[in-house]
């Protein structure tokens, strides 16, 4: 059996990887922070061994490397959140920058690095400001927040141990994909868990920052298979993953609402121009060619059956948390 250690794993990407990586007859491990978390992912993802660690420690990533002894290291830990990046910009420069270094180091000294590969959670944000358009994977990276400017230490330092000490590294720079599984301060979520409470009558509005931004996003569980054959390669080399078409915040708010049955949603939705961050970036969008040529990797999943997805989930969810005790939990209609 393969074995694979997944920080991140409770968030929505790692819960994916870890049933992807199962159905493959994976061995998997998690990094959890405490014991609550640990008890969520037995409940969560029974296959799934919980090891304790933080990815700001590098002490608890070389225990959880020797107890886990994997051959794939997927490092999706993060804080993922640009919003929170500027609350707490040294604390994510600190994990999503440094805790990329942290289990490279960690790797390094387990005396298996040449064993092990390694997978780095890259984004689409380090693009900020490109100047070119769509970005892919030699676009000059042009940071505008500290989520981005972490994220850009952490796959430089991939790329440079990958040099420098042979590691298979890999940085798969990924844009957008959303899930019913997506963090509910994140702004497809909101949109979809505002839309569908608006429809069963549960809030009247809908309020946001900008409808004006635009992203290429894609469905989650089609990119962690992405993740996973970047690290079946012979070399080890940085993908671009995107669906390359963009949609906008609009369109989005417009495909949620008319999923809903709602056509007249204009007056529904507020805009709070204190919700907008610092700076935002108006437009990103992947070029996924090589991704497609050497993976043999693409999207499947079209705009309006990703927003379609999202939205019954949350409506699902919205409906059993409304219901009486007996009909269920929080986590019903994933
Ligand atoms: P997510 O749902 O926000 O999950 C983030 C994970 O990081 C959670 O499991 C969280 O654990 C963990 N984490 C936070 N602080 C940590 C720490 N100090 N030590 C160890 N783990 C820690 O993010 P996602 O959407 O699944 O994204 C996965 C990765 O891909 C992230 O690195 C993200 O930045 C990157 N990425 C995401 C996208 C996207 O569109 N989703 C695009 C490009 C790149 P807790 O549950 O304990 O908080």
């Amino acid at each position: 059996m393969t074995r694979a250690l997944i920080t991140g794993i409770t968030g929505q990407d790692g819960s994916y990887l870890a049933e992807f990586l199962h159905a493959r007859d994976y061995e998997v491990f998690g990094l959890v922070r405490g014991d609550d978390a640990a008890e969520q992912l037995r409940e969560r993802l029974p296959f799934a061994e919980p090891l304790r660690g933080d990815l700001g420690d590098l002490a608890s990533l070389e225990t959880a490397l020797a107890e886990s002894q994997p051959t794939e290291v997927y490092n999706l830990g993060a804080y993922s959140s640009v919003s929170r990046s500027w609350e707490q910009a040294e604390r994510a420069a600190d994990i999503t920058g440094v805790g990329a270094l942290r289990l490279l180091d960690a790797v390094r000294r387990s005396g298996r690095s040449d064993e092990i590969r390694i997978y780095q959670a890259s984004s689409s944000e380090m693009y900020g400001e490109a100047t070119t358009s769509p970005q892919d994977e030699a676009t000059p990276f042009a940071p505008v927040h500290p989520y981005a400017v972490a994220k850009v230490f952490a796959h430089q330092i991939v790329l440079t141990y990958r040099r420098a000490y042979g590691i298979f590294a890999v940085g798969g720079i990924l844009f957008n994909h959303e899930s019913p599984r997506r963090g509910p301060d994140f702004v497809t979520r909101k949109i979809s868990r505002g839309v569908a409470r608006v429809r069963l009558g549960l809030q009247d509005h809908l309020t946001l920052g900008t409808l004006e931004v635009r992203r290429d996003w894609g469905y989650a569980p089609e990119y962690v298979e992405a993740m996973w054959l970047m690290m079946q390669q012979e070399e080890a080399e940085d993908y671009v993953i995107a669906t390359g078409v963009t949609h906008s915040v609009r369109d989005f708010v417009e495909a949620a609402f008319l999923h809903a049955g709602i056509p007249d949603w204009e007056p529904l939705v507020e805009i709070d121009p204190g919700l907008q961050r610092p700076t935002d970036i108006a437009e990103l969008r992947g070029n996924p060619a090589k991704a497609r040529d050497r993976l043999g990797w693409t999207a499947a999943t079209a705009f309006e059956e990703l927003v379609g997805i999202m939205v019954d989930a949350d409506l699902a969810r919205e409906q059993a948390r409304t219901a009486p005790a007996t009909t269920g939990g929080e986590r019903r209609g994933e």
